[in-house]
């Protein structure tokens, strides 16, 4: 399996399985049979309310001896809530219990923003809720204070490595002169419709690598009945990707995970469907040419469907 080697040493898939939206009904049997199919990274978080599930299913496997744990590589992420050092081992400490494990492979700041503190026993996972009804409130909690607390967890053990999500350049500018354990990965939206070239290529240039997720685009976006999707032609369906997917005997889906796996970003699709698992790990093995990716770098509209905007004017994007 194709891999990336990261700052901390340790090497990540560059094809892994996307647990968001994931039915906790049938969470285990997914992940159980994601493992079957040859999926060995499983990008979970502590917001997606279905780690218990995806533990179950990952015992089940160790159990059955179908791998062993340090042939997974399992990612996790701090949620909004437990940015405040005091409070990020004790989020740790939930998914790992959760997990049934004792470590992750990877644990990331899901989003710079800290809400304030909601107690595991009031919520969990607390969503968007801090604590008063719908009303958002936030802590003043600088992020790098957030990225100690995590290189403390890496050096008691409990994470092999460590990075972010949704951060933008400047952010990791920062981050990086602060920190004394430099992020492993950045983990961001990432699509034809959203190239975000320059953060792709400072970011990669610092040795941190990158993972995409919603590699299709508005696709993500429909189940949640989004506007923006709903009014953006699909990329599956896109002319561009369609002439591509034609020519080269693949889907359109593989053209576009294709187009992040050849220049070393890692991809995390899901799919309950036995042939599409399949597909979509088979996206190392071809190639585009440099005139295909001129085609796709066509389509950037700076479109993005995931924006903490959306949710209480949070500018992290603007
Ligand atoms: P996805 O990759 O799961 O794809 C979206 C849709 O495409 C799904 O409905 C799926 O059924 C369908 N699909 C999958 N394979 C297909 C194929 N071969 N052909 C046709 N349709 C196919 O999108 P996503 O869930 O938005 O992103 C993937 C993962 O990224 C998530 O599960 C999650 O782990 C991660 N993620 C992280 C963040 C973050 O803030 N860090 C945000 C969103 C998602």
């Amino acid at each position: 399996m194709a891999t990336i080697k990261l700052s901390s040493g340790h090497l990540m898939p560059l094809v892994g399985f996307g647990c968001w939206k994931v039915d906790n009904a049938t969470a285990a049997d997914q992940i159980y049979n994601a493992i079957k199919a040859g999926y060995r990274l499983f990008d979970g978080a502590e917001d997606y309310g279905n780690e218990k599930e995806v533990g179950d299913g990952i015992k089940r496997a160790l159990d059955e001896g179908l791998v062993k744990r340090e042939e997974l590589f399992i990612t996790s992420k701090l949620w909004n809530n437990y940015h405040d050092p005091k409070n990020v081992e004790t989020a740790l400490n939930r998914t790992l219990s959760d997990l049934q494990l004792d470590y992750v492979d990877l644990f990331l700041i899901h989003f710079p923003v800290a809400f304030k503190f909601v107690p595991l026993e009031e919520k969990y996972p607390p969503g968007f809720y801090c604590g008063d009804g719908d009303n958002f409130h936030y802590e003043n909690v600088p992020l790098l204070d957030t990225w100690k607390a995590l290189e403390k967890l890496v050096e008691a053990g409990k994470i092999k490595s460590i990075g972010v999500s949704n951060f933008t350049g400047g952010l990791i500018y920062d981050l990086l002169r602060g920190a004394t354990i430099k992020p492993s990965v950045l983990q961001i939206e990432h699509h034809p419709y959203l190239q975000q070239s320059k953060l792709v290529q400072f970011v990669q240039k610092q040795g941190v690598a990158i993972t995409a997720y919603s590699s299709f685009g508005p696709q993500s976006f429909l189940e949640l009945q989004q506007n923006r999707a709903l009014n953006t032609p699909t990329l599956f369906e896109h002319d561009t990707v369609k002439a591509i997917s034609t020519r080269l005997g693949k889907t359109p889906a593989q053209v576009l995970l294709r187009w992040a796996t050849q220049r070393n970003i890692a991809v995390i699709p899901k799919s309950n469907n036995p042939g599409r698992l399949a597909q979509n790990l088979a996206v190392t093995d071809f190639d585009l040419s440099e005139a295909d990716f001129e085609e796709i770098s066509k389509l950037d509209i700076n479109l993005r469907f995931n924006d903490p905007w959306d949710w209480d004017n949070i500018p992290i994007f603007v």
